[in-house]
């Protein structure tokens, strides 16, 4: 099962997040449809999934964060997407097959090999209130002396410590079966110079993604921090969950404009679309589209999106 555990440090200004995306994560490998991801980009892209858990959980934000990264790299762009419920999921786009992939894992040498790359954090409200606009917050992947941070982890640190002013230290790690994070944040009131942060942060630090991996929430929890008053809070269940529908096909085709469709229906028989996120397929015949074209004058124009 996918689980999010919630944690403070008694009497501390110090708070925590730990999350384990399990049978989701899998379901969600399982379903791209061009085959499995090759060994680092999955990785990256559990990473992805983790953080975005862990970040929406954090800030308790009433609509979608996206956390997407992009650039010059095998992995042109890869993409996390989390609910203020935790429903998450995720996919990355590689450029072509010509374009080796490194060995390891480094994000500099996956996304950033030209030293274009970006990680782009968006948080789009469910419900915009007047004047309540999307934020979108872009880091590059290098540190402020532009040498390239090796892990998400480092770029989500600086993110957060230059757009929230707030002290983190994320551990991110995943595999083949388990996607997982450690998040430990300096609450906002804490006093500059309170040693109780750096000394937690420490402690986390020496966690490694082995362990993270390998150790229950109960276990390692218990390891890192058998010294600190840890107080823990009911778990929360982030689950894989995609938001694609065929009206939502329905409108980008619309979109996209009645020649261009009947074009492709002329061509191949039916218009075929599959969703990036979790493989599902949709189909439009001459029929259906007809249909979609025909009601199209009683309904608000497509919004564009497929996902
Ligand atoms: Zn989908």
């Amino acid at each position: 099962m996918d689980e999010l555990h919630r944690f403070l440090f008694d009497g501390l200004p110090v708070r925590g997040l730990l999350v384990r995306l399990g049978e989701g994560w899998r379901e969600l490998l399982a379903r791209r449809a061009a085959g499995p991801y090759p060994a680092p980009v999955r990785a990256l892209l559990g990473e992805m999934a983790a953080a975005g858990v862990l970040m929406q959980s954090n800030i308790k934000f009433d609509g979608t964060l996206l956390l997407q990264i992009h650039g010059d790299g095998p992995v042109t762009l890869a993409v996390a997407e989390v609910q203020a419920d935790l429903r998450y999921r995720a996919t990355a786009t590689l450029a072509a097959p010509s374009v080796p992939l490194p060995e390891t894992g480094a994000l500099s040498a996956l996304v950033d090999a030209r030293g274009s790359g970006r990680c782009a954090i968006t948080l789009d409200p469910a419900e915009p209130k007047p004047g309540q606009q999307r934020y979108q917050g872009v880091v590059p992947l290098r540190g402020t002396d532009e040498e390239p941070l090796p892990r998400l982890a480092d770029v989500l640190e600086h993110y957060m410590r230059q757009s929230e002013q707030l002290e983190t230290r994320l551990v991110l790690a995943a595999d083949d079966r388990l996607a997982a994070g450690l998040l430990i944040q300096r609450l906002p009131a804490a006093e500059p110079d309170d040693d109780a942060f750096p000394r937690i942060a420490q402690l986390a630090a020496t966690l490694t993604r082995e362990e993270l991996l390998a150790l229950d929430a109960d276990t390692l929890l218990r390891r890192l921090f058998w010294q600190e008053p840890v107080q823990r809070f009911a778990p929360r269940a982030p689950r894989f969950a995609c938001r694609c529908a065929r009206g939502r096909v329905a409108g980008m085709l619309r979109s996209l404009g009645r020649d261009e469709v009947e074009s492709i229906i002329a061509e191949q028989g039916a218009v075929e679309v599959t969703c990036e996120f979790c493989g599902a397929g949709y189909r439009f015949d001459a029929i259906d589209a007809l249909q979609l074209f025909i009601a199209a004058a009683d309904q608000p124009p497509g919004r564009g999106r497929v996902n």
